[in-house]
């Protein structure tokens, strides 16, 4: 079986890491870093380019570049949070055909799980290098506050990436599972996850025997980092327009180049108490000249305009508590995950609240791909000590009369879970019944999310109130939905799969998944041959230096001679390989150069016996 890696997919980094020889580890990138950047790129030849490469080129390709697409996965084109999207990315944000949203890249419209499972198959690709073996399973961490829609997206994601995702992880619960593994002790912790587009607050029970059990778990899927960065963004253009009497919304290069600085920014005061905002020729013509942004901010000041989103995330933790009939100090360990916990404002405040130091010895952008590491070795059985009891973060129950909600499955019940609910047939002779799906904590049906739309078909026909039908509502351990339905008396059942928002077309998604497979051939042949490449010129090095060395002793050796002029032939033909740069040529003299490699080193070793 090959091994199970655990991807950390983030609205601003992924991270990959797998569990070995008993201890989860990151895995480095090509580049050596730790995490990869959640950004894709369609360059002007076509060419995908995802990670680092794909950052580096934002500036000159804004258009193209999508970057926190996150936000948007299993969110419906119409939303809040997609509209107020579309209004602040430099890339196209399209309507899709089931009103989900569709990224447009050069022209081309892609799906937000078609960028996920670029990012999918990026961090498979850093695993195979590292791992030098194909990986086929991944345990894919999501927040613990996405809805059904955003998990079943996940969930796409992996099938079009051609991942078996053997499980979809909360990442407070991760993070746990990373934080208390192997510490034989009985702690309760408070996992405070505020990443760059979402955050959760989980309560977690450990214990010395290995049972991580969430008691609650809550948080909010559109309040991170990148909202921290749109507050200074809009500081910056404010402060700019007031200035010079230009809006730099309008030009997608500006605010490009805007992101980029506000980021930093915020970054830098989370260490300086000062920093500065440079952007040369941000307008680069105008009636003026070009126009530059030189201001500085100080760590007081993005605290005054970022000091309400930190606030509305104590809010959360105070109602996670309440779920959890906890008070604040019954907290042992409270963990930090995600880079926004490294600004100073976030670790005073919850410090705080909590009454206690927040523990300094996790990786905040680590924690959570090494806890997805465990849980996948827990699932593939190479380690034994692990169990998890999670929960769901949002409640799940129908639409009643008059616009009412009535919960079915509570906020933080256990999962997987089934519980069956008994319905009556309120007309004579009704055939059939509808009930209507509802995920969320308002009372009233019309403000929480649609799941599900269906009706149970062809029932016995009776007197008003005498067919009973039981509808049972199941959460897997991935926290995804599906409800089945039998008539108590005929036993009769039908399954209904809850679809979520994201439902593609099976078409569709096969087309996807068959792009996204080429494009993994296509990326592991490049593979293939670049490591062919590197190997044939270290041989090519190696035989220079052990010819060099014979060739001062083999004098008058008749048969060495021999030996000499077929490696130098051999080195010819290898060298005249590498300049053509064929694949099979490549792959031939790797072989042919080993072999007389070995001769040459075999005479240099006899002719030292021999002194
Ligand atoms: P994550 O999704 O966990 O990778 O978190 C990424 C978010 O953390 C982004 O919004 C980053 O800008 C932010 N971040 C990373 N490093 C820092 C830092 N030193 N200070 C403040 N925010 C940071």
């Amino acid at each position: 079986m090959s091994r199970v890696i655990g991807i950390d997919l983030g609205t601003t980094n992924c991270c990959v890491a797998v569990v070995e020889a008993g201890q989860p580890t990151v895995i480095p990138n090509k580049q050596g870093y730790k995490t990869t950047p959640s950004i894709v790129a369609v360059a002007e030849d076509g060419t995908r380019v995802v990670g680092q490469v794909a950052a580096r080129q934002a500036i000159t390709n804004p258009e193209h570049t999508v970057y926190a697409h996150k936000r948007l996965i299993g969110r419906l084109y119409d939303s809040p949070q997609v509209q107020h999207a579309i209004e602040a990315m430099p890339y196209g944000i399209e309507r899709g055909p089931y009103d989900d949203v569709r990224l447009v890249l050069r022209g081309r419209q892609y799906s937000v799980p078609e960028i996920s499972a670029m990012l999918l198959q990026e961090m498979r690709v850093v695993a195979e290098e590292y791992l030098g073996e194909h990986v086929e399973q991944a345990v894919v961490t999501v927040p613990a506050y996405f809805n059904d829609a955003q998990r079943q997206a996940v969930k796409d994601a992996g099938l079009i990436a051609g991942l078996d995702v053997l499980r979809i992880l909360n990442e407070p619960t991760a993070a746990a599972l990373a934080y208390g593994f192997g510490r034989g002790e009985d702690r309760r912790l408070a996992v405070y996850d505020l990443g760059g587009g979402t955050f959760d607050i989980s309560i977690v029970e450990v214990t010395k025997e290995g049972v991580f059990r969430v008691v609650s778990t809550t948080g909010d899927s559109f309040l991170g980092g990148e909202d921290f960065d749109d507050r200074l963004m809009a500081w910056l253009i404010r402060g700019f327009e007031v200035q010079e009497g230009i809006d730099l919304r309008e030009s997608p290069i500006a605010l490009q180049r805007l992101k980029q600085a506000a980021q930093k920014a915020k970054c830098e005061l989370s260490s300086l108490e000062e920093t500065e905002v440079q952007l040369p020729f941000v307008v680069a013509q105008s009636e003026r000249g070009p126009l530059h942004m030189h201001y500085s901010i100080s760590r007081a000041q993005l605290e005054k305009l970022t000091g309400d989103l930190v606030d509305r995330t104590l809010d959360i933790c105070m109602h996670a508590l309440e779920l959890a009939r906890l008070e604040a100090t019954a907290i042992d360990d409270v963990v930090l995950v995600g880079g926004m916990t490294r600004m100073p404002l976030v670790q005073r405040a919850v410090e705080d609240l909590f009454g206690r130091r927040a523990s300094k010895n996790v990786h905040p952008d680590e924690v959570v791909a090494l806890g997805a590491a465990i849980q996948g070795a827990a699932l593939a059985a190479e380690i034994d000590d692990v169990t998890l009891e999670d929960v769901t973060a949002h409640s799940l129950g129908i639409a009643t009369a008059g616009d009412g909600f009535e919960v079915i499955i509570p906020a933080s019940t256990r999962v997987p879970c089934r519980i069956p609910s008994l319905f009556t047939t309120s007309r004579d002779e009704q055939e059939t019944l509808r009930i209507v799906v509802l995920q969320g904590e308002s009372g009233r049906a019309s403000e929480n999310d649609q799941l599900q739309d269906f009706a149970l078909l062809g029932m016995r026909k009776a007197p008003a109130g005498e067919v009973e039908v039981e509808v049972a509502f199941e959460i897997d351990a991935d926290g995804i939905f599906s409800v089945s339905a039998k008539d108590l008396e005929t036993g009769e059942e039908t399954r209904v799969q809850v679809l979520g928002q994201s439902g593609f077309e099976a078409e569709e998604l096969e087309r996807m998944s068959e792009e996204s497979s080429a494009w993994l051939e296509e990326r592991r042949a490049a593979e293939a041959h670049e490591a062919l490449r590197q190997s044939l010129q270290s041989l090519l090095a190696e035989l220079e230096r052990t010819l060099g060395e014979a060739e001062r002793f083999v004098h008058g050796d008749l048969d060495a001679e021999v030996t000499l002029e077929h490696a130098r032939h051999a080195h010819g033909l290898a060298a005249t390989a590498l300049e053509q740069d064929d694949r099979r040529a490549l792959a031939e003299h790797v072989v042919v150069l080993e072999d007389a490699k070995s001769m040459v080193e075999q005479l240099v070793r006899e002719n030292a016996q021999r002194k």
